[in-house]
């Protein structure tokens, strides 16, 4: 990967142009001058610009994904704020939200000043989400509205949920003064007890302590009637069952506060892959039965599905080393995102192209009120080029991450990110 200063004018040549906004997909050229947009379709840039041969390949808007955890501060020796760049950068992500759960978690006005202040040094755009509770511990809301004016886009306890309803309530109605998500982490833990896997056939076959489908989908349940209740913005992160769908999609038919993402894993693999007991396929919530990787297929092609979040979450050598039991949960995703989500749902699902990276870019970008205008004139340019036919092989040396717990070395992947482009430089891939 080579990262190089953004030439005057630069010309990406001769690529699809792939509007998310306008949902079109067109032959074109972009000219990026002094970091901006200049023009897109036909252009007219002096013949001393720098061209960026784009043949065969799509120009699009950076990928934003709402759903990271970079570590810092605290376990910097698994993820800092800048090698998290770099693994997004790989990926074709520009835009990020980082989530609380770091150490000490991000929960007072100054964490989140703090990483508002350390992201304008990194080589992407990073926005950190405010805890929903002091400590992450359930017990007393955080101070939302002063958190808010520090630059936190979103509130969650992620990687913990909120146990107690009465206290999801609060959490709601609070954000409703701002009209901001709420994202909670929906496993119930009282199901969920010790579970490392999904309850079903398979975990009875590996003999490991596991969960059933309706530990998330009886939260998710509840959450969604919380907003029902409250007239809050609910967003449900990392979907990972039938149920859960089923759920989302009835109350997104009455209520249009509701959003939700889904992960590359739990499009990509099936319980049944656990077969080799590799701890980097341990994840909350669980990757699920084939039946319900399928029904979350269904719903990334019906909308009810929102956005793709890769929940990158890193963890060092030694602790997933351990024993399946005992290895902490969690993968990284930034860097096989693309690869993973086109091969299942464009190259074995056939779902429309443009609607999939509008799930990339456009549509995460609403749920967080970022900017989604990125190809007029005059924006800072933030874009992504990618190949979406190659097919390749996911190693480690694709990594860039400071972690390497990826399942997917030595995945078969379709579609690779070749350029990422933002803050006033051109990344290679
Ligand atoms: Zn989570």
């Amino acid at each position: 990967m080579n990262i190089s200063k953004l030439s005057k004018h630069v010309v990406l040549q001769g690529g699809t142009i792939l509007d998310p906004v306008a949902g079109t997909e067109k032959k074109g050229d972009v000219h990026i001058a002094d970091g901006k947009i200049k023009s897109v379709g036909k252009v007219n840039a002096p013949k001393s610009a720098q061209v960026v041969d784009c043949k065969g390949l799509v120009v699009t808007h950076g990928f934003c994904d709402v759903h990271v955890h970079f570590r810092e501060p605290g376990r910097e020796d698994k993820e800092t704020l800048e090698t998290g760049s770099l693994a997004a950068l790989a990926g074709g992500f520009t835009r990020v939200c980082v989530m609380p759960n770091t150490d000490p978690p991000l929960d007072s006005p100054e964490s989140i000043r703090y990483t508002v202040d350390r992201s304008e040094e990194c080589s992407i755009h990073i926005h950190p989400i405010g805890a929903i509770t002091k400590g992450q511990d359930g017990k007393e809301l955080t101070e939302m509205g002063a958190m808010l004016s520090e630059g936190a886009v979103a509130f969650s306890d992620d990687g913990l949920p909120v146990t107690d309803s009465g206290m999801m309530r609060n959490a709601l109605e609070y954000a409703t003064m701002f009209d901001i998500p709420v994202i909670n982490h929906a496993e119930d833990l009282c199901l969920k007890k010790n579970g490392v896997m999904h309850e079903g056939t398979v975990s009875t076959h590996l003999g490991l302590p596991a969960s059933p489908d309706i530990t998330e989908s009886n939260m998710v349940h509840r959450d969604l009637e919380l907003t029902e209740l409250t007239g809050a913005r609910l967003h449900v992160p990392h979907v990972s069952s039938a149920k859960s769908t089923d759920h989302i999609r009835a109350m997104k038919k009455k209520n249009e506060k509701v959003t939700a993402e889904v992960t590359p894993h739990h499009l990509f693999f099936t319980d049944e892959d656990l077969v080799n007991f590799d701890t980097n396929l341990k994840v909350a919530p669980p990757i699920r039965s084939n039946k319900d990787r399928k029904a979350l297929i269904k719903a990334v092609k019906d909308g009810t599905f929102d956005c793709i979040a890769t929940d990158h979450a890193p963890h060092t050598i030694e602790e997933k080393e351990g024993t399946f039991d005992l290895a902490p949960f969690g993968m990284i995703g930034l860097e096989s995102c693309y690869g993973a989500v086109n091969r299942v749902m464009v190259k074995e699902n056939k779902m429309d192209q443009v609607a999939l990276i509008q799930m990339l870019t456009v549509n995460p970008r609403e749920i967080m009120g970022f900017d989604t205008g990125l190809f007029e004139e005059g924006m800072d340019a933030e874009l992504t080029i990618f190949d979406p036919k190659e097919s390749w092989t996911f190693s480690r040396k694709d990594i860039y991450s400071r972690s390497h717990n990826s399942p997917y070395v030595g995945q078969k992947m379709t579609g690779r990110v070749k350029h990422t482009i933002v803050k006033g430089h051109l990344t290679n891939i």
